[in-house]
């Protein structure tokens, strides 16, 4: 498909809308979650001391048929309190090619506690550490309730809190007057109860901050009023629906939205605000509608969207991009509600980090995305290098992989970072073109599928997909373990599943989980059931496994077949064929041209994991023929017997195993010929990568 370039005509537009709303079937998607946890925040910035001081009213339903006896929060921003956290533990001070600024520290003290209209319970919060044994890390406390709240009962909380921001490092904090403020306040754990993602028995789930680890936090409404200077731009989760100036340079803005499990916000002086609309009448074409509408099985009614206001909060040397930042954001508002479900929020806010603030950038909250770019986009050679683009896919993508569908980061950073890895590769692909998607630079023209391929390796086989972001050993393979590796698999299952099966399990994913808390399990019964078949096998090996996929040939020969020699006793009695009588007769079938030739093929499964594979055979002057191989044994003979000899042979030949780890022994040639030179093209395609990562994208 192509993205609507066309634009159709009103009255055509009129017919499409009766015919939609003449359809009677029910939208599959939840209309709003099961809403857990209720926030009232006031907040106020404070731009001399770096300070937050904060008020919170949170109300606890518990979700349970049991009665809980104790609250779990997280306190993320101790994580940046000293060099005894956990997180700096782990980090060391340094994260995504971003270091933690000398002596400027993070964190947040609870400074008043009590149960609304009770006696004060400060003093009964306790720090924990489940996932190690760290008793400096800060990052979670507990508070034991004098009562315990009944199933299906609730409790408000009535917290005040202050909180200093560190310099810009890992997602959150200041960098002269542009803040991004993540991670900020008191925020429940998710009460698991029995059944929920596989629990015995109900419990809290709340780990720590990790370095490579994001979150996992409960449904419900937020309202936030943020007092700052009235100089500066806010940006914030959710609808405005209040700005009221206080008088003493100061301006208090109010925010709402229901269905979230997080709140962020920002302010700059140097914001400029652009804005935009996705209009889901305009942006997105009748024939757009009904094409994805028969790709998955679905009435227009299923898959028509919504408007979404846009607002992209650019620094002053980016303005030339601005326009890219709100398309980005429409065209990943447009595939992403076609393909899984319609973005069901009214605002988008598109936050440019400012220069310096790197460390803030490519981060996700709920309606609220920070973005990343460098003053270098702004014009040729680095235009087409769309490294904005691909952040804002991505960290969009997340409103979907994790904002809406909840899955615990800290447990099975896959499904969110590697489903939405995938979805965003096939927004890149389909926009801006499968084989040039990432960048056109200088004519070169890089992929995303060419990224991927750059990444794999035969020795990436010590850990798993399906792990807990701080098991990764290294640390530093947790990113292909959880963003790259799971693509790969995805597009790897599309190839076996076909493009259509493989959409419709991705929405049916999507709308069984959205406002849910799914786990791997979850996502396999889903590709089972829509795809008809047991997909065990797969997923044991290379979600649940720590194998490598890699098919190559071991060898490939085809030469003439012989004459036989020796004595033979046929009807016409006993007979000698010679050497010479062989030879003679061999070089006289040369010269006629009417040889036989004998084609032995060995295919080899090098890697652990087995996958169906085709095996497609060129001989001289034929078409290409292919052959199946369950992929089981260790290797694969393939003969023939034929006039026409092998040119060549090639595993995969329509490379739909994106995990195979390397394509580059999938075929062999047995004729010299002038299309094998691809060493020159592989080159150029690193450098090019190591430049892009370079340039920090
Ligand atoms: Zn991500």
């Amino acid at each position: 498909m192509v993205p609507g370039k066309a634009r159709p005509g009103i009255a055509l537009f009129g017919v499409f809308i009766l015919f939609i709303t003449g359809l009677a079937q029910a939208d599959p998607l939840p209309p709003r979650a099961d809403r857990v946890v209720d926030y009232h925040i006031g907040v106020k910035l404070d731009p001399f001391t770096r300070r937050l001081a904060g008020t919170e009213r949170v109300t606890w339903r518990n979700p349970s048929t049991e009665p809980v006896s104790d609250l779990w929060f997280h306190l993320y921003l101790n994580a940046f309190k000293n060099t005894r956290s956990t997180f700096f533990k782990e980090s060391g001070g340094q994260l995504r090619q971003d270091r933690a600024a000398k002596d400027s520290w993070g964190w947040i003290d609870v400074t008043s506690l009590k149960v609304a209209g009770g006696a004060d319970l400060t003093g009964a919060l306790t720090f924990e550490h489940p996932d190690d044994d760290n008793a400096f890390d800060q990052t979670v406390a507990r508070l034991v309730l004098p009562e315990p709240v009944a199933a299906g009962g609730s409790i408000t909380l009535e917290i005040a809190f202050t909180a200093a921001l560190p310099q810009v490092f890992a997602r959150t904090g200041f960098k002269h007057d542009f803040y991004l403020v993540g991670q900020w306040f008191p925020k429940l754990g998710v009460y698991e109860p029995a059944g929920m993602r596989g629990r015995t028995s109900g419990a809290w789930n709340c780990h720590q901050f990790h370095a490579s680890s994001e979150f996992y936090a409960d449904y419900g409404t937020f309202k936030v009023e943020m007092t700052v200077p009235s100089n500066y731009v806010l940006g914030a989760t959710g609808v405005r629906t209040a700005e009221k100036s206080n008088g003493d340079g100061t301006t208090t803005y109010t925010h709402e939205q229901a269905d979230v499990h997080d709140f962020a916000w920002t302010v700059d002086p140097d914001y400029t605000v652009v804005k935009g609309t996705f209009s889901a009448t305009r942006d997105v074409t009748p024939a757009e509608y009904r094409q994805v509408a028969r790709l998955l099985g679905r009435s227009l009614e299923d898959v028509m969207l919504s408007d979404v206001e846009v607002t992209a909060l650019v620094q002053p040397g980016h303005l030339p991009q601005a326009q890219r930042h709100i398309d980005s954001a429409k065209a990943a508002i447009k595939w992403f509600g076609l393909w899984y479900g319609r973005y069901p929020f009214k605002t988008l806010t598109v936050v440019d980090p400012a220069p310096g603030a790197g460390g803030a950038g490519g981060m996700e909250y709920p309606t609220f995305i920070t973005a990343g770019t460098s003053f270098l986009m702004n014009r040729w050679p680095f235009d087409r290098v769309r490294g904005p683009e691909m952040v804002i896919y991505h960290e969009f993508g997340h409103n979907f992989w994790y904002g809406l569908t909840g899955s615990n980061e800290f447990e099975e950073a896959w499904l969110d970072e590697g489903i939405n890895s995938y979805s965003t590769g096939k927004v890149i692909d389909l926009v801006h073109g499968a084989d040039r998607g990432m960048a056109e630079l200088l004519g070169l023209r890089i992929g995303e599928a060419d990224t991927l391929r750059a990444i794999n390796r035969p020795q990436a086989k010590y850990n798993r997909i399906l792990a807990r972001a701080w098991d990764y050993v290294p640390q530093g393979v947790y990113g292909f373990y959880s963003y790259q590796k799971p693509e790969m698999m995805l597009r790897t299952l599309e190839g076996y599943l076909g493009a259509e099966t493989m959409a419709r399990v991705m929405r049916a994913f999507h709308e069984r989980w959205r406002f849910r808390h799914p786990r791997s399990e979850d996502f396999f019964a889903v590709a089972n059931e829509v795809s008809g078949q047991d997909l065990t096998w797969f997923f044991d090996q290379v979600v649940r496994g720590a194998g490598v996929l890699d098919y190559d040939i071991g060898s490939a020969v085809t030469r003439p077949v012989p004459v036989a020699r020796g004595v033979f006793d046929g009807t016409a009695g006993r007979q000698t064929v010679s050497q010479e009588d062989a030879r003679r007769k061999e070089v006289a079938a040369e010269k006629g041209k009417e040889q036989t030739w004998e084609t032995t093929v060995v295919v080899r499964r090098s890697g652990e994991v087995y996958f169906p594979v085709e095996v497609a055979f060129k001989f001289a002057g034929k078409p290409v023929e292919r052959q199946n191989w369950d992929g089981k044994a260790p290797t694969q003979t393939f003969r023939f017997q034929r006039a026409e000899k092998l040119e060549w042979v090639d595993v995969d030949p329509d490379r739909k195993i994106a995990l195979d780890a390397s394509w580059s022994n999938n075929g062999r040639r047995i004729t010299p010929d002038a299309r094998v030179s691809t060493a020159w093209t592989t080159r150029w395609l690193f450098m090019a990568q190591n430049f892009i990562v370079w340039l920090g994208l």
